[in-house]
Order: C-alpha cells, then sequence, then structure tokens
C-alpha cells in the first residue's frame, strides 16, 4: 500500500472511532502526514501496521478521586493516566490538572511525548494524566487532600521502572511534594517515581527552569545557525506559569527583550521588558492574578483577551501557555507584524491552519515535541541522578540541557532536509522521533 494511502485509512479510522476526541484527532492529523515521504522509503513500517498499533495507547486508566474540601463537603474529581508507549523506556510524562482534562487532551498530549521523548535521546517512553480538577482558588490543605487521594489509586500503577509522572498546567512542586509523600506512605520512599520534585527531597537543580529554558535554547541554536542571536530581539512570550517564566528570564539573558507574559483572562505588555522579580513575586510567591502586575509598574500595559491580538513588530514568538492558543488569524497577525521564528514552550499552542501560515510565510517554526523538550529531559537527567543517588551541580544540569536542545535542533533540521523540505522541523521531529519508536517496538515483537 501507498505510505499516503496508509495514513488516511489510519485518520479516517481514528475519526470513525472517536469523533469526539478532537484534540486527539488534531495531533494525529498534524503527525501523519508529515512523515509519508519516510514510510514511501521504509515500506516495512507500513507492512508492520506500526500507526496503527502507535495511535493506541498501551493502556488508559480512569479512575474516581473523592476528596473533602474546607467546608466538609465531599466533592469529585475524575483521575487519569494515560501510558500510550513504552518502546523506549518507562513512560513519562506529566500531570495536569485543570478543568479542561478529559481523555481526548490526555491522549493528544500523551501521543506528543512520545515522540518528544524519543527526540530527547533519552530511554524514556510517552504517557500523560491528570484530573479535571482546579486548583485555582483552593487553598493549601484542600489541595494536599485532593493530591493525598489523587496518588492512593494512581500508586497502583506507576514505578521507577513502570511510569514516572511529574508536573505540567496546575502540577508544580506544591503538588508533587503532597503526591511523593502519599506515594511514600502507601510505598516506600522511592525517589525515582516522580520528577520535578522539590530540591531537598532528590529534585534536580534546573528542572523548574528546564523547559522555558530548552525553548530558548532551541532558537539560540537556530539563530546560530543561520547566522544570528538573541541580541537586541523583540520576543512576544504568553503565559505566566514556569515555562513562561523561565523562557522570559532566559531570553533576556542572552540578550533579547520579551515584552509580554499572560495569563487566562488578559496579558501584560511591558515595552521595556518584563520585570521578572516582579512577575515571580506576583505568580510563584502570592499566587496572584496578572493585574497585579500593571499596579506595580506603572509604565506596564494590561489588556483582556489573547496576547496574540496585541499589534505590534516583534522578532520572535514564544506560546508557552497551552493548546491551540494561536489560530489562523493570530499566526497571521504574526507574519505581518515580522515574527520570523516562534518556537512552541506550551504543547500543540498552534492550530493547524496557524501552522500552515507559518510555512507559508516562511516563519520558522519549532513544533512542541521539539521546543519544548527540554523539560522532560531534564526530568530524565532527575531520574539518572535518583539512581546514581547523587545531585548534579546547576551548571552541569544546564550543560546537559543545551547539549539536549542543539541535538534536538540539529536532529529536526538534518532530517527535515533529507526526507522532507529545508527548514520544515516539523517533519524532521515527527520523523526522527517516530523512527527510533517505530524501531524499537519492531525489535520488542510489535509489544
Ligand atoms: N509536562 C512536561 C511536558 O509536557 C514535562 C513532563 C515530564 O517532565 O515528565 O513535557
Amino acid at each position: 500500500m501507498q505510505a499516503k494511502q496508509y495514513v488516511e485509512q489510519i485518520q479516517q479510522y481514528l475519526e470513525e472511532k472517536d469523533p469526539n476526541q478532537s484534540e486527539f484527532l488534531q495531533a494525529v492529523e498534524e503527525f501523519l502526514p508529515t512523515i509519508v515521504p519516510f514510510l514511501d522509503e521504509h515500506p516495512e513500517y507500513i507492512e508492520h501496521n506500526i500507526l496503527g498499533i502507535i495511535v493506541e495507547p498501551e493502556r488508559m486508566i480512569q479512575f474516581r478521586v473523592p476528596w473533602q474540601d474546607d467546608k466538609g463537603n465531599w466533592q469529585v474529581n475524575r483521575g487519569y493516566r494515560v501510558q500510550f508507549n513504552s518502546a523506549i523506556g518507562p513512560y513519562k510524562g506529566g500531570l495536569r490538572f485543570h478543568p479542561s482534562v478529559n481523555m481526548s487532551i490526555l491522549k493528544f498530549l500523551g501521543f506528543e511525548q512520545i515522540f518528544k521523548n524519543s527526540l530527547t535521546g533519552l530511554p524514556i517512553g510517552g504517557g500523560k494524566g491528570g484530573s479535571d480538577f482546579d486548583p485555582k482558588g483552593k487553598s493549601d490543605p484542600e489541595i494536599m487532600r485532593f493530591c493525598q487521594s489523587f496518588m492512593t489509586e494512581l500508586s497502583k500503577h506507576i514505578g521507577p521502572n513502570l511510569d514516572v509522572p511529574a508536573g505540567d498546567i496546575g502540577v508544580g512542586g506544591r503538588e508533587i511534594g503532597y503526591l511523593f509523600g502519599q506515594y511514600k506512605r502507601l510505598r516506600e520512599y522511592d525517589a525515582g517515581v516522580l520528577t520535578g520534585k522539590p530540591l531537598g527531597f532528590n529534585g534536580s537543580l534546573g528542572r523548574t527552569e528546564a523547559t522555558g529554558y530548552g525553548a530558548v535554547y532551541f532558537v539560540k541554536h537556530l539563530l546560530e545557525d543561520k547566522g544570528d542571536s538573541f541580541q537586541d530581539k523583540k520576543v512576544l512570550v504568553s503565559g505566566s506559569g514556569n515555562v513562561a517564566i523561565y523562557a522570559i528570564e532566559k531570553v533576556q539573558e542572552l540578550g533579547g527583550t520579551a515584552v509580554t507574559c499572560s495569563d487566562s483572562n488578559g496579558y501584560v505588555y511591558d515595552k521595556d521588558g518584563i520585570d521578572l522579580d516582579l512577575l515571580k513575586d506576583i505568580k510563584e510567591v502570592r499566587r496572584e492574578r496578572l493585574t497585579e502586575y500593571v499596579k506595580e509598574r506603572s509604565n506596564a500595559e494590561y489588556f483582556e483577551g489573547s496576547v496574540w491580538d496585541l499589534e505590534t513588530a516583534a522578532d520572535i514568538a514564544l506560546p508557552c501557555a497551552t493548546q491551540n492558543e494561536i489560530d489562523k488569524a493570530k499566526a497571521e497577525r504574526l507574519a505581518a507584524n515580522g515574527v520570523k521564528v516562534v518556537a512552541e514552550g506550551a504543547n500543540m499552542p498552534s492550530t493547524m491552519d496557524a501552522v500552515k501560515v507559518y510555512h507559508e510565510n516562511g516563519v520558522l517554526y519549532g513544533p512542541g515535541k521539539a521546543a519544548n523538550a527540554g523539560g522532560v529531559a531534564v526530568s530524565a537527567l532527575e531520574m539518572s541522578q535518583n539512581s546514581q543517588r547523587l545531585s548534579w551541580t546547576k551548571e552541569e544540569v544546564d550543560g546537559k540541557l543545551d547539549d539536549i536542545m542543539k541535538n534536538i535542533y540539529e536532529t529536526c533540521r538534518d532530517t527535515a532536509a533529507k526526507y522532507s523540505e529545508k527548514d520544515n522541523y516539523a517533519a524532521g521531529a515527527n520523523i526522527a522521533g517516530f523512527a527510533k519508536v517505530a524501531d524499537a517496538m519492531i525489535a520488542q515483537g510489535l509489544v
């Protein structure tokens, strides 16, 4: 069978089987066409029906999470873990706590994670989990009770050689601490069961910064390759979680000016460059909304709505908030405003139409599975340190992260040039990420 026909058949099958899983269908639809040129050269993957197998998670777990709020009322949420692919290592990927979480979102994230983790070059499979629990406005004890209940069930399904969750939206050091404590109470002290742990108990230096720094390193290597740098570049950033905060930090360190950040209500435009100390204080310490930022920084402006509706000339865009934040019109605006590089700190922040706009306008596009792989890469380094019962220095971890991001960029570039079109890093990322996993699956007897 022809590769093109084969991938269309898989897509059609999924659309019939899971018509309501729009985010998962989107992730698969972005992926499949880009690997056609590779499949044309390697019919053995078609003969093994690798795609038909790879789009089915190895295992999906869904459970109830009952917990008591501060008023004494009993609440319930849904908990999930999608164990998507273990061909090259234990399932690895974050937990997301957000009201939008459902099976479609977790399958899209888990699917992306397989290839992202493969691209890091480290031995980690793909998984993702979470809950529709909304941490916003909850007290610390409520978060703790929820995490304990969530882990009471999840603990039966994870382990350092089986499945190693970490953070994602709504899950940071505080939540990982509570989850770890409950795992310990139920099983044993096993540092390698979760990553993104606080530094005091087996966390890795540099993990908090890794996703944001990694995205900026990806762009740094891309720019260097084109004889350019971050110096004096104007950078638009969305989000104000740890990905956005540390992307902004690294941009400023490399001589660029990051002028925006956002939350789910609106965004800040600070033309002199985001004041990082203030942003960190508001988000990491006080856990407040971005409206606070402009109260304390008179030159900055706050607008409701999407940061991608801002009309301003810029050089680089780093979407670091959430899926589908940039649609066709917003991508057209970015291109019209002079943006030359888009690198995704978030997972799938650009719709398929937006990606088309980037390609049509010569905007260099670093897809999430490549550009934001630094987070999970340092999670894998945390696993190594836990196994060794050692802690590496911040410089050591950061140096490895920079090397990994350079390698990912070069792999995307070279694979795109070989099988697809020059500078189509999305195709490069998909093909390179896929090839390693597919070979391992075949070698293991397609299990
Ligand atoms: N949630 C992050 C991601 O999307 C990190 C996962 C991890 O560290 O395991 O890659």
